[in-house]
């Protein structure tokens, strides 16, 4: 082709395509994220669907009952696979089982441009901390730094969508645990993990095992996250889906390494696992057992 003509093509190509979206707008009206019904952001039988409350699911998540309890001298990956009187050492709370409709709208909000679900969901996150803040001992944050932290997605994962979406709901729960905790000890949003450079998958489509040996050992803090504070931090870890809980194993894993302490799990969504776990703690609930209603009149 010559130069000339494949120039004038890149022009037209570049009017034509942004016009085309806007067509498609135009036709194609908004939808809800969880049915499709037309003209709403969501409707009200998926807004439903995403309940209240929140489940205590870390005695779900293989992942997590077998998280080392010494803490940072047992932080490994190896001693965590080894499994010797492993137990989850602090709990996590999802706001769903994401499952039906509630996967849908998370994978739309995720995924497939939805951000205008952001809110809604954020106002879930909301609630969840909520109950998060019964679950932690307020004087056991005193003299330290809260890190309410997102997982953090793959480079190439934040490149496709555009954005860091777990940041979008690490921001939501904040400014609960900011209005719960202020008075105890500062309580900070701090993307403190990241991808260490070696290549790891998108754990989505990865089996249990896959999504361990894909994750060991693939985070660590920010160096500038490490140098800005004073101290150890108890960490809140945020995310939107757990399904084995090998994601928040390894970030606690990074954290702990760097001296630091997860002290709270909260997810949007937990997949229902399809192999549940005996719980080993006696503190650790039975699977996806409801625990806890947040108090619509606090925080
Ligand atoms: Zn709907």
């Amino acid at each position: 082709m010559r130069p000339h003509l494949s120039r004038l093509l890149a022009t037209a190509a570049a009017v034509v395509v942004p016009l085309a979206g806007g067509l498609v707008r135009l036709v194609v009206p908004l939808g809800c994220a969880g049915c499709g019904a037309v003209d709403v952001v969501l409707c009200g039988v998926c807004r439903d669907a995403l309940g209240s409350g929140a489940l205590r699911v870390d005695g779900a998540a293989p992942r997590l009952v077998q998280l080392p309890a010494g803490g940072a001298q047992a932080s490994t990956a190896a001693q965590a696979a080894a499994g010797d009187g492993l137990v989850s050492r602090w709990p996590v709370l999802a706001c769903a089982v994401g499952s039906g409709t509630v996967r849908t709208v998370v994978v739309s909000w995720k995924d497939r441009g939805r951000t205008d679900c952001t809110g809604v969901l954020g106002a879930r996150l909301r609630e969840g901390a909520r109950s998060g803040v019964a679950l932690v001992p307020v004087e056991s944050l005193v003299g330290r730094e809260v890190w309410v932290v997102p997982v953090p997605s793959t480079r190439p994962a934040v490149r496709r969508r555009g954005r860091e979406h777990t940041v979008e709901l690490a921001r939501a729960a904040t400014e609960v645990f900011r209005a719960s905790w202020s008075t105890a000890a500062p309580v900070r949003l701090v993307p403190a993990l990241v991808h260490s450079r070696r290549r790891t998958a998108d754990q989505s489509g990865l089996g249990a095992r896959a999504r361990w040996r894909n994750l060991a050992g693939a985070l660590r803090v920010r160096r500038a996250a490490q140098t800005a504070t004073s101290g150890p931090a108890a960490c809140v870890l945020v995310d939107d889906v757990l399904t084995t809980g090998a994601t928040l194993a390894e970030c606690a894993r990074a954290l702990h390494a760097a001296g630091h302490e997860v002290v709270l799990g909260l997810v949007l969504a937990a997949t229902p696992t399809p192999t549940p776990t005996t719980p080993t703690s006696p503190h650790a609930p039975s699977p996806h057992s409801l625990l806890v209603h947040s108090d619509p009149g606090t925080g």
